[in-house]
């Protein structure tokens, strides 16, 4: 079987169950200095993610096919060959306010704990930040996974300022989302990314907010209408 990363064409003459199994035999026979990462090797830590043929799969379960492309993630700075820095997202989970920041009670019931249960689910593989078109055109876009982290927060039974994390993700945040569905596709955990942020504009509505791009239309005299601006 042959597989390139990166445009180079590897042979693997040995049976292989995953392409991390086949990244680790390049390694050890052919490449001594190919960088990638990996952790669990069991889908659970999310640091193996990578393209294959312009689809996100994390390596340590995705089976591979003779003439696979495997190429890094995207919208992170490449390290060396296979391997992002992805460090940005620390920052980028404190813009969107992914924590608790106040409580109206100590404990979730069971019922509280299935509202999140899928959301919790999260690895921050990052397979759909890169699989979404828009960070392409606005690097500022705040993403899948950071929008559903925020989610997760804003419908917390615990959270008693939820408005402060809806204020936070009305701009580079729901509004710019195209609703593609390329998130969801991509996220080994089947988080359904662009379900959450279709909610979190349900929510928005909710304290107020409208769609910003309404603001640009035109209504026939130019009236301008904004409707955010009351808030
Ligand atoms: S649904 Fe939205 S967040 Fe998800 S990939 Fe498409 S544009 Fe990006
Ligand atoms: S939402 Fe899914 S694809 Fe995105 S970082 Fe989390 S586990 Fe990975």
């Amino acid at each position: 079987m042959n597989i390139e990363i990166n445009n180079k064409s590897y042979k693997i003459k040995k049976a292989v169950a995953t392409l991390l199994e086949a990244l680790i035999y390049i390694k050890e026979n052919i490449e001594p200095v190919l960088g990638f990462d990996y952790g669990c090797k069991s889908g659970v830590c999310g640091a193996c993610a990578v393209r294959v043929n312009g689809k996100e799969k994390l390596s340590c379960t995705y089976t591979p096919q003779d003439g696979d492309k495997i190429e890094p993630l995207r919208y992170y700075p490449i390290k060396r060959d296979l391997i992002v820095d992805k460090s940005s997202q620390k920052g980028l989970l404190k813009r969107v306010k992914t924590a608790l920041l106040s409580y109206n009670q100590q404990m979730l019931t069971p019922q509280d704990e299935l509202k999140t249960q899928i959301q919790s689910d999260c690895i921050l593989c990052s397979s759909c930040y890169s699989a979404c078109p828009v960070i392409e055109v606005n690097p500022n876009f705040a993403g899948p996974f950071a929008l559903t982290k925020t989610y997760k927060y804003a419908i917390d039974a615990r959270e008693a300022k939820q408005k402060e994390h809806i204020d936070t993700i009305q701009s580079n945040g729901i509004w710019d989302c195209t609703l593609c569905g390329e998130c969801t596709l991509a996220c080994p955990q089947n988080i359904d990314s662009k379900t959450d942020i279709i909610n979190l504009r349900n929510l928005s509505a909710k304290y107020g907010y409208m769609d910003p791009n309404f603001n640009n239309m035109n209504f026939g005299g130019g009236f301008g209408l904004d409707f955010n601006g009351r808030f």
